[in-house]
Parts: C-alpha cells; structure tokens; sequence
C-alpha cells in the first residue's frame, strides 16, 4: 500500500494503517458486511479524480472542467446498465444509505407510507427503523417472516392490501434465502404502489448471475457496491426509465452534494470486473462456501435461521446453545474470528445483546478459503461456543486461525509492504 508521505509526515497514523493491515491479515473475517476490494478499486478510490468538485449529470454540470469526468460516468453508466441489464442508472450515491434516500427523495412525500421488512427479521435501518431520522417524514408499516424464517408472502400481501403503502420495499441485511421478487413487485402493482428492492447484500451474486436479479421486476433497484459487490464504499439505483429523471433528482440535488468521483471510478472498474469469469467463479464458490459452512455448523448441533442458505450470509441462532449473540461475537473476535451479534427472528433478547450471530463468507472467499479450510473453521466456531469464558481456549483458537490464515494473504506482499 502506498502510503510513504502518510509515514513520512504522520508515523502515529501510519502505524494505525500498518495494525489494521496486521489485524486484517490475521483475523478469520467472517462479517457478512465485508469484502476485500481488488487493488484498482483502492487505486482508483484514492486516485486524483478525488480533487474535482463537481455537480450535476454529464452535460449539464454545476462547475468547469468537466470533460474528463463526463467521459468517466458516461463509461460507467454504459458498463453498469449492460452488466444488470437495466433501463436506467444512477451511480452518485456515496453509500447503500445514500441510495435509499435518494429514491426516497424520488418518490415521496412526506406521511407517505412504506411497508418493508422489519429490521429484527432481516431488513435494515434505512427501511423505516425509528433510530434512522428520516422514518420521522414517513409512516412506516413492516411484514415479517414466518416460523420457518422465510418471508411470509401471504402475510405481506394482506398487509400491502389493507395498508394501501406508497412503497413497498424488500432486500435485506440478515435474510440468507432467495426472494420471491415477482411476486413482491406483482402485490405492489395490485396495490398502486412504487416496487423498490435494495439488493446491498446479494448485488455481487447478482452482478455474477449466481442468484436471480430483482432488475426486471422492480421500479427502483438500490444498492451498496461494498458487501458481495467487492467495491469501493459506494451505491447505486437502477430504474425503469420512465422514473430516470426522478431519480436523478432525487439523487442531485435531492439527497446528495458533489459527487465522489474517486468512487465512480472506482466502481467503473468494477463494473467491467464483475462481468469476468473470474469475479463469477467467485461468487459461485462464495455461495458453495456459505451453503458448506452452514452444513458443518449444523453438524456440531448448530441451529442455522430457515435451515440453511441460499446466499453469502447465514444468521446462526444460539438459543439451544446457552449463549448471547454479543457473548459469542466477543468470544469469537478474541479467538480471531470476526463475526456480528444478530437479532433472530422472534428474538426475546434485547438488540445489543441478541440470540444469534450473522456469518458471511465473501472475505474468506476471496482469500482462497475452501471446504477443507471451512471444516476447521466451524470446529473452531463450536469450540468456542461451549467455552466463550476459557482464555485459553480463546488462546488457543485465535493462534490456529493466524496460522490458517497465514496461507491466504489478503493482497499480494509487493501490494502490502510499502
Ligand atoms: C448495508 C445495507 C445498506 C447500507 O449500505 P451502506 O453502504 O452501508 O450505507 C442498505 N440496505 C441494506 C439492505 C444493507 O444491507
């Protein structure tokens, strides 16, 4: 990594750098949040596009000296829309946060009334939770899943029918099963109300066409490119054309300032990336890993939400284990295993604690870890889940998994020893 005037002018937060990349590279990094970015993305987010100020859409900009930077969203819109198939683009979002507002921004007024998926089943907190602000401007109802930890479609049609919301909107953060979009997207055209799917999680397996694509069914498709998109901190919203100049104003001036151009370029490469082989033999194997790992769990006694996995993540509920979510996401950080604490369906605990924990397996995946990798890694989950309190245990775990992950660097060592 390039940082030699960063170590130059400022050693005290060189070394901050120089322990993450330590931490990084020894930690089993299993939040299902995370990806580790190809060396362009962290090129191009830290490239000399980040000096432009600039507002506004190609060929209709804020400020001079937009030429070069025309050309850069024009290239990224083309790769972006032949990539998921869709009518339109917009890539200015600086966050899947970000996104969501923007279409929010598009659409709604304020009362308006939106039904998504509550956030302790699955959703997330720009969905309508009461600790993000802008659920204040909106009246926010929620469907859930059922016993079996899918989505209760029947439930969420009769609510759609009852509620008559103004938009619907599905994707989520811990739901580790496919979607039933057509049929979502289909209850909101019933209902007259606009079909929004934040994909944030799934865009990468999209993106790869290893799951299916909201794209088709959806008015507004938004999205975080970090997650299994392996991008730079960044969004995007697809739509259907007939919403594109909603959108854009939605975005600018909407909901966002200049734009982080670094980013888009960032993301630009990324779009060419994701339609390699090689970024699908990934996702695949992500997949195949998470699918994998949920099955060794299950056999140490494990009770995986829904009975396993469809995508990247899994939610693991801890409730016959006799353990708290936030016991076993410390006990397992001390071992050297990354993971967060999660809300299970029909939780009794409370959200800073929780009964279970998410796992998610694109970092390792991109790492080289296999099946044989992950037999080991769900005996070190369980060993840590029946003595969460023995240091030595957490000792002993912690120094298997540096040595593990000693065989799988996180970039090359002529990328990381600057
Ligand atoms: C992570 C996530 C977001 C937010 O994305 P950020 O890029 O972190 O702002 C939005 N929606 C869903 C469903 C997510 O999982």
């Amino acid at each position: 990594m390039h940082i030699e005037e960063t170590r130059r002018t400022d050693p005290e937060l060189a070394a901050l750098v120089d322990e993450e990349l330590a931490r990084q590279e020894a930690c089993i990094e299993m939040i299902a949040s995370e990806s580790i970015v190809p060396i362009p993305v962290m090129e191009m987010s830290g490239s000399i596009f980040t000096n432009k100020t600039l507002e506004g859409l190609p060929g209709a900009r804020y400020q001079a000296g937009a030429e070069i930077a025309d050309k850069l969203e024009r290239l990224a819109w083309e790769r972006a829309k032949a990539l998921f198939g869709a009518e339109h683009v917009n890539i200015q979002s600086y966050s899947g946060s970000s996104a969501n507002h923007s279409v929010f921004a598009a659409i709604l007024e304020p009362g308006d009334k939106i039904l998504s998926m509550r956030l302790d089943q699955g959703g997330h907190l720009t969905h309508g939770s009461p600790a993000n602000w802008l659920s204040k401007f909106y009246h926010h109802v929620f469907y859930g899943v059922g016993e079996d930890g899918r989505i209760d479609y029947d439930a969420l049609e009769k609510i759609a029918r009852e509620e008559k919301p103004k938009l619907i909107i599905c994707g989520a953060s811990s739901y580790p099963r496919l979607i039933d979009y057509e049929r979502i997207a289909k209850i909101a055209a019933d209902c007259g109300a606009y079909s929004m799917c934040d994909m944030a999680h799934v865009a990468g397996l999209v993106a790869a066409k290893v799951i299916p694509s909201p794209i088709p069914y959806f008015d507004f498709v938004s999205s975080s490119t970090t997650k299994t998109f392996c991008s730079g901190r960044a969004g995007m919203v697809f739509c259907k054309e007939k919403y594109a100049k909603l959108l854009d104003r939605g975005t600018f001036p909407g909901s966002l300032g200049s734009i982080h151009l670094q980013t888009m370029a960032a993301k630009c490469w990324s779009f060419k990336y994701a339609a390699s082989q090689e970024f699908h033999d990934l996702m695949v194997q992500v997949v195949k890993n998470a699918q994998f790992l949920a099955a060794e769990l299950q056999k140490h006694g494990f009770d995986i939400v829904s009975g396993g996995t469809d995508n990247h993540l899994m939610v693991v509920d801890l409730r016959n284990k006799g353990v708290t979510g936030r016991q076993m996401q410390d006990a397992l950080d001390k071992a050297g295993i990354s993971v967060n604490k999660q809300v299970v369906p029909f939780d009794e605990a409370k959200p800073h604690i929780t009964s279970g924990i998410r796992i998610g397996l694109t970092a390792v995946t991109e790492r080289g870890i296999r099946e044989p990798e992950l037999v080991k890694i769900a005996d070190m989950i369980s060993r840590v889940t029946d003595a969460p309190e023995d240091e030595a245990v957490l000792a002993q775990v912690k120094k298997e998994a540096e040595e593990l992950m000693k065989n799988f660097p996180l970039y090359p060592a002529s990328f990381t020893c600057h």
